[in-house]
């Protein structure tokens, strides 16, 4: 079925390549472009920071100083704007400038940052007017945006600018609400209405939760798989919104996110020690010995090389790990692969490990794009046993290397990995569901002992190759919301 090209207006506070904290910067900077592959008009707001050089990405003002209201008062805005090319062409990326509220080292953690983000969101409504161009959705995403779909019912409600304007809100991070004080409300002009109520939430009542904000009034949510779109249906992923978002489960979705297939391509890695696809497998043997050479491991091609990489932190099962490890290495022929940074905690568990371990376990512990593909190479298995996991991204990329996944089912990994039946031979991964140490381990004993019957475990890696995870598949299914979203906005 063709679609009708959409004016689409993406939202976010991050965008790769120009400021990135988390997983939304790489979302935000890859979305947009598969859109505009399909052929949408595609453009992107987010807030020119100080950290964002004027030179290096050649940004244009295309909209000279205009006044934002702000409270009872209004504050200039102007916009400059990056180019970012795509295999559909040139999209623009509207940067708001504002020096007070952004020549800053950082991009949040200011005591004005609902102000911050508030002029932002108000910059670009007005802003659109100043270039005259009407989204027909805006895509706005966690909570420094989701004032917009606020005000679209609201004080934009009769502007006809925005009389046929839908609202897609995304959740990338639950844990981020963005809570603050009445004032607040002033300042976005919405005071009139008060405070958002639920019964069940008292919260809601004297705080304003921008995120609470973005669910209670878009047209569609989603959030970026479909499981923790139904996980956080429960006060144990709800983060204190799950009943509002109960109350909206008839607009809540999940949306995998894709990966970049570029980046991520073992026929193509120049990281790499040998690229392979799935018709050359035995490069990917050369790519183990290279990456156990590196690690200071022994050089071994049938000890199964078991790799992590991830931030050291609870939410990612550090805690099953370090349980599982020590009957794991002590009975069996495998090796720990761990790259990661995060809690002091966790990092002193795996140097404690590798202490233990010195032959088996190998441990770095700091932020190593290049090495990171090594370990999606040149490993036999991932590990990823997350107690809590929004989509993930570990997991695609290992299965594009052919690189088996162990996953807790949460999220995105429940989503993306199919524990392996010996009985049909279906399957891509191994997981398991309670979050025990035992069920790790035993897991781990699972794939450690399909490992040794080399025909199944080809075959198991030639079915992780087949995943698609591209962000052509994603902006399909986001296209699909932006329509929905605009039906709803009509009804
Ligand atoms: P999250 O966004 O919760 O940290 P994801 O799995 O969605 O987890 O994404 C993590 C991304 O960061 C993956 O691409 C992973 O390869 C990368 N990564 C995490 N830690 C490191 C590290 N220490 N060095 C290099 N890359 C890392």
């Amino acid at each position: 079925m063709s679609i009708a090209p959409l004016n689409i207006l993406v939202m976010s506070a991050e965008m790769v390549p120009f400021a990135k904290t988390g997983g939304l910067a790489d979302v935000v900077g890859a979305l947009p472009k598969a859109l505009k592959a399909q052929g949408h008009d595609v453009r992107v707001a987010m807030p020119r920071y100080g950290r964002i050089d004027p030179a290096r990405f050649q940004l244009e003002t295309v909209v000279p100083p205009y006044p934002v209201p702000m409270d009872d008062r209004t504050i200039p805005a102007h916009i400059k704007q990056a180019k970012i090319s795509s295999s559909g062409g040139d999209l623009p990326v509207y940067m708001i400038d504002n020096a007070d509220y952004y020549e800053r080292e950082g991009i949040y953690m200011y005591e004005d940052d609902a102000d911050r983000f508030i002029f932002f969101c108000r910059a670009v409504l007005e802003g659109m007017k100043q270039l005259n161009w009407q989204p027909d959705v805006i895509h706005c995403h966690d909570w420094h945006t989701a004032i917009v779909p606020n005000w679209l019912k609201t004080i934009y409600k009769h502007d006809p600018f925005y009389a046929n304007t839908a609202c897609v809100y995304t959740i990338h991070n639950l844990a981020y609400q963005g809570i603050f004080g009445y004032r607040v409300l002033e300042i976005a002009g919405v005071d009139e209405y008060g405070f958002i109520a639920h019964p069940d939430i008292p919260h809601l009542n004297d705080v304003v939760d921008f995120m609470g904000r973005g669910i209670y009034y878009a047209d569609i949510i989603n959030t970026v798989s479909p499981t923790y779109a139904s996980e956080i249906l429960s006060p144990e992923f709800g983060e204190g919104l799950d009943p509002l978002l109960c109350d909206r489960r008839d607009r809540l979705y999940g949306v995998l996110n894709g990966i970049d297939t570029e980046l991520y391509n073992p026929a193509t890695d120049t990281y790499i020690a040998a690229q392979y696809t799935s018709t050359t497998l035995e490069k990917k043997l050369t790519c183990k010995l290279a990456l156990q050479q590196e690690a200071g491991l022994r050089m071994s091609p049938s000890t199964a090389v078991i790799g992590v990489i991830s931030r050291l932190a609870d939410m990612k099962g550090f805690d099953l790990i370090e349980q599982a490890a020590e009957p794991l290495l002590r009975y069996h022929d495998v090796q720990l692969i761990v790259l990661g940074t995060g809690d002091q905690r966790h990092h002193d568990r795996m140097n404690e490990l590798h202490a233990r371990f010195p032959h088996q376990v190998a441990t770095v512990l700091t932020f190593n794009a290049e090495l990171a593909h090594k370990i999606y190479a040149g490993s036999d298995m991932f590990l990823m046993p997350s107690r809590i996991e929004p989509c993930g991204l570990g997991q695609m990329i290992a299965l594009r290397y052919g690189t088996i996944p162990i996953v807790r089912e949460t999220g995105g990994l429940a989503d993306t990995v199919r524990n392996y039946e010996p009985a049909s031979g279906l399957g891509n991964g191994f997981s398991f569901q309670p979050y025990e140490a035992m069920a790790l381990y035993t897991t781990l004993i699972r794939a450690l002992e399909t490992y040794r019957y080399h025909d199944i475990w080809r075959q198991l890696v030639l079915q992780a190759m087949s995943a698609d995870h591209s962000w052509e598949r994603s902006a399909q299914r986001y296209t699909e919301l932006y329509q929905q979203a605009i039906a709803a906005r009509r009804r």
